[in-house]
């Protein structure tokens, strides 16, 4: 039984990373007339209500939502313009934050699909009726395994695909599964986007030793190319210190992008 819910935690900076990288590679893949397969193995519920709850939202997107625009990126205006949107354009209430589900299903095209995963039987029907008006084309919300979605879902037709590989990492079998879903991923798709998210903890766990060599090592065996960024919030901070992406065939400019998003981040929201 899951025990993690995503609420608690929406808007954190870590949040703010994943989905800019998330907005970055949708943004690029979606200039490109045929159809894509967006696969989100761990969608969350979609939207969160701003509320007493997630208290980690002040330290990440508020202060993100506050910057002075003259300090952004080009890029991080444009994400920030999207997000500020959402409300405006009736896709989430007023006061409510945006999850991986709903920053792609805003970007998707009517030829696209849209396959979303959630097992947490409280979160499922949330992530239902917030993608209820929003649905590209094809849509297929699950509340299976994504991990095991990989495999079912890949090769799409088109052959083009981004992977969004977002765990809880509350079971510690994750880390392993996620290697798992890199290597499935490389031999049904080889050319399909991947970004996969891991934490940066301050403390020991077994399972974690040696599990971003090890997604390297896929990407160097099968030779195909990849880009891992950490962003670092707060060094002495209990638990979660920061947190990192690791794609695999990042998209054009992906990597200069994210990395130059990640020093002004590391400046403001650290
Ligand atoms: N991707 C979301 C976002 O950025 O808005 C956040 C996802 S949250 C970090 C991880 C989610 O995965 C939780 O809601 C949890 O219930 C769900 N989950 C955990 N194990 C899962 C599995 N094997 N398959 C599908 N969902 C799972």
């Amino acid at each position: 039984m899951l025990s993690y819910r995503h609420h608690y935690h929406a808007g954190n900076f870590a949040d703010v990373f994943k989905h800019f990288c998330l907005f970055s590679a949708l943004e690029y893949m979606t200039q490109k007339d045929k159809p894509l397969l967006y696969l989100d193995t761990h969608s969350g519920a979609g939207i969160y209500q701003l509320d007493e709850k997630n208290r980690e939202f002040a330290s990440g997107l508020g202060e993100f939502f506050q910057l002075d625009t003259q300090v952004l990126s080009e890029d991080l205006r444009n994400f920030r313009d999207f997000l500020l949107s959402l409300p405006q354009r009736g896709i989430i209430p007023i006061n409510a934050l945006a999850g991986s589900p709903i920053i792609a299903a805003s970007l998707l095209r009517d030829n696209d699909t849209l396959h979303l995963c959630e097992m947490h039987s409280t979160d499922f029907p949330i992530l239902e009726k917030a993608v209820k008006n929003l649905r590209a084309r094809r849509t297929v919300i699950s509340p299976t395994d994504g991990f095991d979605a990989v495999k079912a879902a890949l090769p799409p037709p088109a052959r083009r695909a981004l992977i969004l590989i977002d765990p809880s990492y509350e079971i510690k079998s994750d880390y392993k599964r996620c290697i798992n879903a890199l290597q499935n991923t490389i031999k049904r798709l080889r050319s399909a986007v991947v970004l996969l998210w891991y934490p940066l903890l301050n403390r020991k766990i077994t399972e974690a030793e040696g599990f971003i060599p090890a997604l390297i090592a896929e990407a160097e065996i099968a030779a195909l190319p990849y880009f891992n960024q950490t962003f670092i919030q707060d060094k002495n901070a209990d638990g979660m210190f920061g947190c990192g992406i690791f794609a695999l065939n990042p998209p054009y400019q992906f990597p200069e992008k994210v990395s130059l998003a990640c020093q002004i981040l590391h400046k403001y929201l650290a």
